[in-house]
């Protein structure tokens, strides 16, 4: 996989994807990296400074939750003495998501400055990267690349020559969905079971090890050097009011390019979907997931009027999430397409909550049943009745990731629930589902 378009580009700017080179620290410096660093290191103002221009930026976390990155940052308590800690969450493990892994191959120092200027903004002196566990090659090219820095002495003891030391780590996680989630994902860092803890107590006080902690996506740390290059206002200019910056959107499904591509925040969808090759074999875009699996579905002719940033695609009746676009076209059965998705949240329940560990079962159960000509037409309210009764009664978000698509999916495709029980076949003929690639077989 590679990025294969972009307009207007800021993290991917001057990248060579075919140069072996490209990715290393030479071309990085090339590039203007680490310059924004050094700057700071040597800058005699308050570091709360550099954080009100992360604040002003307007940056929205680039993982899923979209949580304000300068405010993040304001809740770490930078004066307080100890041990504090920077975590970079690169487990992308949600099916449709797959633009983090491709940052640390043609950019990881980009991640490393991002990490590093948190670090001494936020006064913290360790700092982990998680990648994910199913892309190993990776977790080998970050490590690669955390060890130039430190031969150029821009990681360790005295960076740069300053007095500010700080060590980063990779750590490898197998592969489970659920650490992606932050608190899952420091437990993991500690050696324990990836799971979900309770909040309160934040992580901003009590993360890893007990002690500050702050938390980001690969993409945030990425965009920081270039805010801080750039300032605040030349970064909101990129985007459209309130949605700054650029987005790498992940684009799979029945399109003729799949792959991620790196546009401003605002960009119209069908700019995006052209970008991608537009839909495969000239068929009907029939349904959109903007986000990743965990994000409502929207209807095609919707999603052709949408704008991709947040308020755009909040406005058109889901979430941003990660910014992973799953394109369906005509030949999708709705029902199939759920079923997949219901059982993917099944398999990652880490099973603590018991609406979640119950309900993700019960829910993947009941559309199989459907799906196989097996429904019954009570089947409909009881999945949303088991939908609404998951959402927002879970320690971690998991459970309303798995609650929204089944829910979006009846309010917007109930027609073809309700055909699949009647006539215990699918309202898609299977010639017509043969002749196009299957739900998410197209996928990269
Ligand atoms: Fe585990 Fe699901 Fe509860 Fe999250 S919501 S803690 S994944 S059982």
């Amino acid at each position: 996989m590679a990025i294969l378009g972009t307009i207007n580009p800021m993290l991917m700017a001057g990248i060579d994807f075919d140069s072996d080179t490209s990715w290393r620290l030479e071309g990085y410096l090339a590039r203007g990296g680490y310059a924004v660093l050094k700057e700071i290191l040597k800058s005699e103002t308050g570091r709360e400074k550099y954080i009100s221009v992360i604040k002003r930026s307007g940056l929205r976390g680039r993982g899923g939750a979209g949580f304000p990155t300068g405010l993040k940052w304001g809740f770490m308590p930078a004066f307080r003495g100890g041990q504090k800690y920077i975590v970079c969450n690169s487990d992308e493990g949600e099916p449709g998501t797959f633009k983090d892994r491709d940052i640390l191959r043609f950019n990881p120092h980009a991640v490393i400055e991002g990490m590093l200027i948190g670090g001494y903004l936020m006064g913290a002196t360790r700092g982990y990267n998680y990648i994910h566990g199913e892309i190993y090659e990776i977790y080998k090219r970050f490590e690669e690349a955390l060890g130039e820095a430190r031969a150029a002495g821009l990681l360790g003891d005295n960076i740069a020559g300053s007095n500010f030391c700080m060590e980063i780590q990779a750590h490898h996680g197998f592969g489970a969905y659920v650490c992606g989630e932050e608190t899952a994902l420091i437990e993991s860092i500690e050696g324990k079971a990836g799971r979900p803890r309770y909040k309160p107590p934040y992580t901003a006080s009590n993360g890893l090890y007990g002690a500050p902690t702050n938390v980001n996506n690969t993409e945030s740390y990425a965009s920081i050097p270039f805010i801080l290059k750039m300032g605040a206002e030349a970064y909101l200019d990129m985007g459209t009011v309130n949605n700054g910056g650029t987005k790498i959107f992940s684009v799979s499904g029945h399109v003729n390019r799949p792959g991620n591509y790196e546009v401003p925040l605002g960009t119209p969808f069908p700019k995006l979907l052209e970008l991608a090759g537009g839909m495969r074999g000239g068929r009907q875009l029939k349904a959109c997931i903007p986000g990743g699996v965990s994000c409502p579905v929207i209807p095609g002719a919707r999603m052709m009027e949408t704008t991709m940033d947040f308020d755009g695609i909040s406005k058109a009746g889901s979430s941003f999430g990660s910014g992973a676009v799953i394109i369906m076209d005509e030949t999708t059965c709705m029902v199939k397409a759920l079923e997949r998705i219901a059982y993917f949240f099944f398999e990652e329940s880490c099973g603590q909550c018991t609406p979640c560990r119950e309900g993700t079962h019960w829910m993947y159960q009941i559309i199989h049943r459907i799906e196989h000509g097996q429904g019954r037409m009570e089947d409909i309210e009881v999945l949303d009745s088991i939908a609404s009764r998951i959402s927002g009664n879970t320690i971690c978000a998991l459970g309303d990731a798995a609650a929204a698509p089944v829910e979006s999916f009846i309010k917007q495709f109930r027609d073809e629930f309700v055909y699949h029980i009647e006539h215990k076949q699918c309202l898609v003929p299977l010639d017509v589902q043969r002749a196009g690639s299957g739900f998410f077989k197209a996928t990269v």
